[in-house]
């Protein structure tokens, strides 16, 4: 399915490279998620000066908010060495195996997307994280056999955008749960900064102001609104994005006010002329609107409930009169109907 760029979650190819530099190195560069930082601070001081590993830990937040981020950032504080890989990627128990022998004391193994693996993975993984050992299962069927291996004291960092879809054994194995926040524009605007400091961009404090406030409160949103307003700049404007160089570069972006992109608009628009503002069933949206329904509900949903746009009831989506009124419709007389 075509995804608009802008929130496209994943990273994309060529911009892997930008991506890397534009990692912040240490902790205390990472901008923001005050709390966050503070309790890791924490953790991580006290697992190092006992010698320990890092205590398992989940990050759980909207994407692009700097979950990937962390994992490095904890492993570069605590010394060791990272293995990335994500729940969809792992098919079989097997595909672990190989990582899960080779970790050194102390090690990180980051799992993203970990509400995403299956269930034989989720149930290989509970000895690993509890008792430190492994069972390999030498044949297939009723009497195979099954090895027991040692491995070292590791560290399992797991990433989701939804908390509630992780069984709740594998859950309660991570004794440390960190949620992530959507940042608030001054935040972000931070953030706009050093991207161009890094990236070499010429932006000033409007033009930073005005990115930050359209950048749904995402720092991968934020960057990649930057890039593509600073090719706007330099065919336009030398080079410079000031603020009304970047109004106009995000009008033609089709990013409004508020950081609603084209995607958003859509899911709104939807709801309101096609299912008269609701409730209607994310399926039946996603359908609607041409998008998967996961990508509907983790990437797109979050935003706009904390917005004030949406609303989840138990009957479904429901467009609230904040989104009649913002994409020039009436908002129905008796406001929110019997939502419960
Ligand atoms: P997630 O894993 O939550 O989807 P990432 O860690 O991949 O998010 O972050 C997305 C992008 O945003 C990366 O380029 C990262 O460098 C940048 N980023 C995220 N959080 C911050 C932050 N607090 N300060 C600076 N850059 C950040």
């Amino acid at each position: 399915m075509s995804r608009p760029e802008i929130t496209t979650p994943e990273s994309i190819a060529d911009e892997s490279v930008v991506e890397l530099s534009l990692r912040p190195q240490r902790l205390a560069e990472f901008i923001g998620q005050g709390k966050v930082k503070d309790a890791l601070r924490i953790y991580i001081d006290a697992a190092t000066a006992r010698r320990e590993p890092l205590d398992h830990t989940l990050l759980f937040g909207p994407p692009g908010l700097g979950k990937t981020t962390l994992a490095e950032l904890i492993a570069r504080e605590m010394g060791v060495n990272i293995h990335t890989t994500s729940g969809p990627a792992l098919e079989k128990p097997g595909d672990l195996v190989g990582t899960l022998t080779n970790l050194r004391a102390g090690d990180i193994l980051f799992i993203d997307e970990i509400h995403r693996l299956r269930p034989v993975i989720d149930e290989f993984l509970y000895p690993a994280m509890e008792d430190w050992k492994i069972d390999i299962r030498l044949s297939e069927g009723p009497k195979a056999q099954t090895i027991t291996m040692p491995i070292e004291r590791f560290t399992l960092i797991g990433a989701t955008t939804r908390l509630g879809m992780l069984t709740a054994p594998l859950r309660a194995r991570f004794g440390i749960e960190l949620r992530m926040n959507y940042y608030p524009p001054e935040e972000v605007e931070e953030i706009v900064h050093r991207t161009a400091t890094v990236i070499g961009a010429g932006i000033d404090a409007g033009g930073a102001r005005e990115l930050a406030r359209r950048a749904r409160g995402t720092p991968r949103v934020a960057n990649r609104l930057l890039r593509r307003v600073r090719d706007f700049a330099q065919v336009k404007a030398q080079g410079h994005i000031s603020q009304d160089v970047a109004r106009e570069a995000l009008a033609m972006l089709d990013v409004d006010e508020f950081g609603l992109d084209e995607m958003d608009a859509r899911i709104l628009r939807a709801i309101i002329e096609k299912f008269e503002g609701g409730p209607v069933g994310v399926g039946t949206i996603a359908a609607a609107v041409g998008e998967d329904a996961d990508t509907l509900e983790e990437v797109y949903e979050p935003f706009l409930v904390q917005h004030g746009f949406l609303q989840r009831t138990p009957r479904g989506r429901v467009a609230t009169a904040q989104a009649f009124r913002h994409l020039g419709y009436a908002p129905p007389d008796a406001p929110q109907r019997d939502l419960f």
